[in-house]
């Protein structure tokens, strides 16, 4: 940047600064500053549009343009010009901006005579805030330091912004991160929850973004930037890396160390912003490439320069992850991801999780719906809307989020959520009553679990039994691969807690979404279908036969359920099989007590399974199906792809028909059969399963009750006619003939 620019840039810096000193409302200085701003830079027009909600933006200052047109002319992301700018993160640079694409003409402005366009982004940080315009009669195009020089007036405005300098109630502009807000995510657990803000990683304030000494400035991001180097030095000497953590934290040193990182926040500096603001520019525009990068390996990239922004503001600012802030009561997690160690650390005192990023089946997920918080997933902007102590209340059913609510809604809320304590006390009622249907028929209620956490619900809920201990989650929450003895130790802790009742333990189900972060991801092209499950344990049985001599051990004179998941022909059964016949033929030779019975059993998660030959029904000691998986391959839709995961319906009659068909094949060899999908726990699912003769469903905890409620209400038989009926119509799906049946029963 040329040194006239450059002191010029300072210099406009300065004055913006001495114009936020002053006092007087939020307005009055917006209105300063627009004059300013047109003053230095020598154009005729310079506006201020900010977000009034996350679609609109308001023209909230103009020099130049008509006054009358302020707080009335609005328009929406992506709409017009201005836009533009807001939608894509980038500046619009035009001399002829009426011909532009997209240009929408705005009357009451009075911009029409003006031709040359120059927009860039208010934002911080990823945070979309507002558009900077200016405009001039001479048809010209804005020189790249122009542009430059007012993005850097952007940046400073951004920190401006959110500190609260433009709204004063005065005005009835609210300040940001004082409005209702609503989000709509994605349901990752269901449940109702009311609480606080507690941010997993609290947001830097940047108080300073002008600064007066350069070369202060650049001492100072110089020697935070030293201290990051020697800090990610610190973490690749690290004894215990493997090769893999090794090379990740080498690409993310090559950042640290990267000379352009360091010369462009040096030239922010020189243009008059402080070290902090120069970091968070640079951070800003990264986060705008991210946004667009469709490569997976590069946005990995750009992610590892924003963490290290991060650390860097961190370091200039002193303000730590502690901030010393107190958790607030009923405190409700809100991050942009979480992994599920650090999850699962928060434990159950969290009353609810909102996540910015994370999926279905991600792990935090898996967590949150084994401790039973209510999850709300995908929810954007949370973290730059939401500060710590805010009043929030998660949906989790919906996948909403409403941030700092209105009474209305709070209370429509609490509504919602007594009637839900309402039912779980009726529930309760029935714990310990069997789910016995009108006509006679009793169904065997058991619960799904993965950690030691969850056993305790195993009394509460009224279940018989663990129908599905997923034991990866073990695996999942460390750094390194657990070993037998610790296995033992929390088998064992998992069958006292169960008294006696049966705990079927399904043996490492990895690959597809659950990735080890200690095994290297196999780069597959569709993990679901993919080296996962049995098909890994199979290929390299050192752990399955750690697993199994853990769980052994674990019995200690006890009987013993194991499963295996995702067995998907004879063949794979009998192998697994004897991997656990083996080691009970090792375990007794090396003079261990030998569990009392020994049941082993499959999963039946693929269509293909439901074929096997007879043999496979003869051997196996019984079979669960393992719903989630066995209808995303019944119906080929993704269980993760929020695209198609809701868009084929369970109770659809050709996946009956086909459960059916599974049912009769178990029944001829009188195999047990069971279903421990996610389907097991929706009422209505579970009524035509029982009603088409599954005799034992497991379920997560909290759905026992409101299955074993409706169960003991209707008749089985009438509900198989029903789903009959609907097939002898020729209908898609039974759901409409039940619901409709299930209406009339009620009155
Ligand atoms: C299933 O696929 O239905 C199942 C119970 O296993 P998971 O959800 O762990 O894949
Ligand atoms: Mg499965």
């Amino acid at each position: 940047m040329p040194e006239r620019t450059e002191s010029e840039s300072r210099k406009l810096l300065r004055r913006l600064r001495d114009t936020l000193a002053t006092t007087g409302g939020g307005q009055d200085r917006l209105d300063r500053i627009t004059h300013l701003i047109a003053d230095s830079i020598g154009t005729e027009v310079c506006s201020i549009y900010l977000f009034r909600d996350a679609e609109t933006l308001e023209l909230c200052a103009t020099e130049g343009l008509k006054p009358e047109a302020v707080h009335k002319t609005k328009m929406k992301l992506g709409e017009g010009l201005v836009g533009r700018v807001a939608r894509t993160n980038a500046a619009v640079n035009t001399a002829d901006a009426p011909s532009e694409k997209g240009f929408r003409y705005m009357p009451e402005t009075g911009e029409e005579i003006y031709s040359s366009f120059l927009g860039v982004p208010i934002q911080r940080v990823g945070e979309k805030l507002g558009v900077l315009v200016v405009q001039s009669k001479t048809a010209r195009q804005y020189s790249d330091d122009e542009v430059y020089a007012l993005e850097v007036v952007a940046m400073v405005l951004a920190e401006m912004t959110e500190l609260g300098a433009f709204t004063s109630d005065e005005d009835g502009m609210r300040a940001l991160h004082r409005q209702p807000v609503l989000l709509r995510g994605g349901t990752g657990q269901e449940g109702a929850a009311e609480g606080h803000v507690w941010l997993h990683e609290p947001r830097v304030v940047v108080t300073n973004p002008v600064a007066d000494d350069p070369l202060t400035e650049i001492d100072r991001i110089r020697e935070a930037v030293g201290q990051l180097r020697v800090s990610v030095d610190d973490l690749l000497s690290a004894e215990s890396l493997d090769k893999d953590q090794k090379q990740v934290l080498e690409a993310y040193r090559m950042f640290a160390n990267s000379r352009g990182w360091l010369r462009r926040m040096e030239e922010d500096i020189q243009s008059g912003l402080s070290a902090e603001a120069a970091v968070e520019k640079e951070q800003s525009a990264a986060r705008a490439r991210m946004d667009q990068v469709p490569d997976a390996y590069l946005r990995e990239r750009l992610n590892d320069l924003d963490d290290l922004s991060n650390r860097l503001l961190r370091i200039l600012t002193g303000q730590g992850q502690d901030t010393g802030a107190e958790m607030p009561e009923n405190p409700v997690l809100v991050a942009r991801n979480i992994g599920p160690a650090e999850l699962l650390d928060y434990g159950r005192k969290l009353r609810g999780v909102v996540l910015e990023e994370g999926s279905v089946g991600s792990h935090a997920a898996i967590v949150a719906r084994a401790l039973a918080i209510p999850l709300v997933i995908n929810a954007t902007r949370i973290t730059s809307e939401a500060l710590n102590g805010d009043h929030i209340m998660v949906d989790g059913d919906q996948g909403i989020v409403h941030l700092r609510p209105e009474d209305a809604v709070a209370s429509a809320f609490r509504d919602k959520i007594a009637m839900q304590a309402e039912a779980q006390t009726r529930y309760a009622s029935l714990r310990d009553l069997p789910a016995t249907a009108t006509c006679g028929t009793t169904i065997a209620l058991h619960m799904n679990a993965g950690l030691m956490a969850d056993l305790p619900s195993l009394v509460g809920s009224g279940a018989e039994g663990v129908g599905l201990f997923r034991t990866e989650l073990q695996f999942l929450i460390r750094n390194k691969m657990p070993r037998r003895a610790e296995l033992a130790t929390l088998y064992a802790r998992v069958m006292d807690a169960a008294k006696g009742k049966r705990v079927a333990f399904r043996t490492l189900d990895i690959g597809s979404d659950k990735v080890l972060p200690y095994m290297k991801p196999n780069d597959e092209p569709n993990p679901a279908m993919g080296w996962r499950a049995i098909r890994v344990g199979l290929d390299k049985p050192g752990v399955l036969r750690m697993q199994v001599q853990a769980l052994l051990r674990a019995a200690n004179g006890r009987p013993l359920t194991v499963m295996f998941p995702f067995i998907t022909e004879l063949g794979e059964f009998q192998q697994a099989r004897s991997h656990v016949l083996r080691e009970i033929h090792r375990e007794k030779s090396l003079g261990h007590i030998m569990p009392e019975s020994v049941e082993i059993g499959a999963m039946m998660e693929t269509p293909s399974l439901a074929f096997a030959p007879k043999a496979f029904f003869e051997l196996t000691d019984f079979v669960s199906i393992g719903g989630n998986d066995l209808k995303q391959f019944f119906f080929a839709a993704d269980r993760e792809n929020e695209r198609v995961r809701r868009r084929y319906d369970t109770l659809n009659l050709s996946f009956l028909s086909f459960l059916e068909q599974i049912i009769k094949r178990c029944a001829e060899f009188d195999t047990p059969l069971s279903f421990c999908g996610e389907d097991a726990g929706r009422p209505i699912e579970a009524l035509a399963l029982a009603a088409l003769g599954l005799r034992s469903l497991s379920m997560r905890p909290a759905s026992v009750g409101p299955v074993k409620a409706l169960l003991r209400r209707v008749n089985l038989q009438e509900a198989r006619a029903v789903i009959e009926g609907a097939r002898d119509r020729g209908e898609e799906s039974a759901r409409p003939a039940l619901m409709e049946w299930l209406s009339r029963q009620q009155g």
